[in-house]
Parts: structure tokens; C-alpha cells; sequence
């Protein structure tokens, strides 16, 4: 299918929210994979020490001879740590533990916030879109998936204090905006682990929009068993569930994502 090879501008989207536990990397897989099998060309890198993107799709971390650290600190061509084909349509650039040492590494290294942005440069033209994986801290590592990002997706889950530590993620993007990423922006907010059945739940929602407006996407992330269990299996949500609410939420959210362009 040649349309499908047909590549316009690349969508450099990092994921990120330094609160742990939120769905970034629940996203992260079943949206590329998603987007992926609609046809589109997507790279994940995985920026997270911790690696649950790269294991929720299977790879075997200990086989991995060279990550995204070898990117960032031994100049390892980027092309050199990508996984073709994880999934249709999906690339993979994965993380290991090593990565833990970045954060302190990179320290006293030179144009060390550019990192990133400089491999990533060499990839434009290539994909459709490319997502980042963040740590969930907003040390050096997220500082170089901020210079590097044309846009943030930021994933918020429906709880108590929702949208705590929200105003410190906007003030290091505005920082990163007004430093070395002027076009930097909001693309999107994304409710997650979403339970209908809860007043909770439905006060979240209310409050993300009043707080953020139209940048939220329509589509919520349901919170399913499912969802959970498909990382243990290597599996996108598409894969180990496909018609199930949470296959169809990423589905629903890969078309919006599309639509946004
Ligand atoms: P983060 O990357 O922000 O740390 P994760 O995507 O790893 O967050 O999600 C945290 C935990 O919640 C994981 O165990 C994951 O399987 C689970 N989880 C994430 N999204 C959902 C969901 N929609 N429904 C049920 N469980 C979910």
C-alpha cells in the first residue's frame, strides 16, 4: 500500500508528567501501536529508566546491547539502537538500566540538553510520528525530551489530586520554551484510568477541562483489567484484547490524534 509510505511532516510528541504511575507508558505503547497499525510510520523511544514501554512490547531488555543511553553519552549512531518492526508499523529505540546513569552523566557533559533533540533531528522525514517516553521526574533526561519534543501529550489519571504537580511540568516547559524550544507547546491532554461508575472519576474529568480547555482530548482512557495485564505479555492492548474498550480508547485516541495533525 504506497499511501501508507507516504511521509509528511514528523510529529515529535513527548509523553511526560513526572508523577509515576499515570499511564505514560500505557500510552505510549498502545497509541504508537495503534497509530501504527492505522498505516503510520511511528518510532517509540523509551526515556524511562525503568523500560516498561520496551518490556510492555516484549523486548527483553536484557538481550539489548545498546539503548538510548548509548545515544545520549557514547555517541552511538541513533540508527544503530532502533528495533525495526516491534509491531506493524512501529519502531522501537529501547531503555535499559543503564539509563539510570544518564541523569548523573550527562551533568557535566557539554550541550548536554541537546542530546537528544540533535538524534532525533536526524529521524525528521522518516516517521510520521515519533513519541517519547519520560521519566517521571523532570531531571536532565526530561529536560533533553523537552528541547527535543515539538509538542507534550500529557496524561493525566482520574484521581485525588489530579492536577498536583501540574504547575512545576508547565513552569519547566515554559522555561525549556523560553530557553531552547520556542515553539514548544501543550498537543494534548489525556485523561486516563478513567472509571465512569465513580463521581470521582467524573469530577477529574470536569476539572481537567476547566484547566486546560480544548486541549484535552475527547477520548478517556477507561481503567480495564486488560490494559494492565497486556504489558506482562509483550502485547499491545490491540493485540492482547482487540475488541475490548480499552483497544478501542487507544483507537479512538490514535484517530483524534491523527485528526489533530
Ligand atoms: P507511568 O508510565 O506513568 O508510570 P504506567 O503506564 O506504567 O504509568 O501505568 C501505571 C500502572 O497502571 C501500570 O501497572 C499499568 O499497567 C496500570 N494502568 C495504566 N493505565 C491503565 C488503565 N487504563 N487501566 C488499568 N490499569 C492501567
Amino acid at each position: 500500500d504506497p499511501v501508507k509510505h507516504v511521509i509528511g511532516q514528523t510529529k515529535v510528541l513527548a509523553i511526560i508528567n513526572q508523577k509515576g504511575g499515570v499511564g505514560k507508558s500505557t500510552t505510549a505503547i498502545n497509541l504508537s501501536a495503534a497509530l501504527g497499525e492505522m498505516g503510520k510510520q511511528v518510532l517509540l523511544i523509551d526515556l524511562d529508566p525503568q523500560g516498561n514501554s520496551s518490556s510492555g512490547l516484549g523486548i527483553e531488555k536484557s538481550q539489548v546491547e545498546h539503548c538510548v543511553y548509548d545515544v545520549l553519552l557514547n555517541q552511538t549512531p541513533v540508527e544503530d539502537v532502533i528495533i525495526p518492526d516491534i509491531c506493524e508499523g512501529l519502531d522501537v529505540i529501547p531503555a535499559t538500566i543503564n539509563l539510570a546513569g544518564a541523569e548523573v552523566e550527562l551533568v557535566s557533559e557539554m550541550a548536554r540538553e541537546n542530546r537528544l533533540k540533535d538524534a532525533v533531528g536526524s529521524l525528521r522525514g522518516k516517521y510520521d510520528f515519533i513519541f517519547i517516553d519520560c521519566p517521571p521526574s523532570l531531571g536532565l533526561l526530561t529536560v533533553n525530551a523537552l528541547v527535543a519534543a515539538d509538542k507534550l501529550l500529557i496524561p493525566i489519571q482520574c484521581e485525588f489530586y489530579a492536577l498536583e504537580g501540574v504547575t512545576k511540568l508547565l513552569d519547566s516547559m515554559k522555561r525549556v520554551k523560553g530557553l531552547l524550544n520556542p515553539s514548544l507547546d501543550i498537543y494534548g491532554v489525556l485523561l486516563t484510568m478513567y472509571d465512569g461508575r465513580t463521581t470521582l472519576s467524573r469530577q477529574v474529568v470536569d476539572e481537567v477541562r476547566s484547566y486546560f480547555g480544548k486541549t484535552v482530548f475527547e477520548t478517556l482512557i477507561p481503567r480495564t483489567v486488560k490494559l494492565s495485564e497486556a504489558p506482562s505479555y509483550g502485547l499491545p492492548i490491540t493485540q492482547y484484547d482487540p475488541t475490548g474498550k480499552g483497544a478501542q480508547s487507544y483507537i479512538d485516541l490514535a484517530k483524534e490524534v491523527i485528526l489533530r495533525g
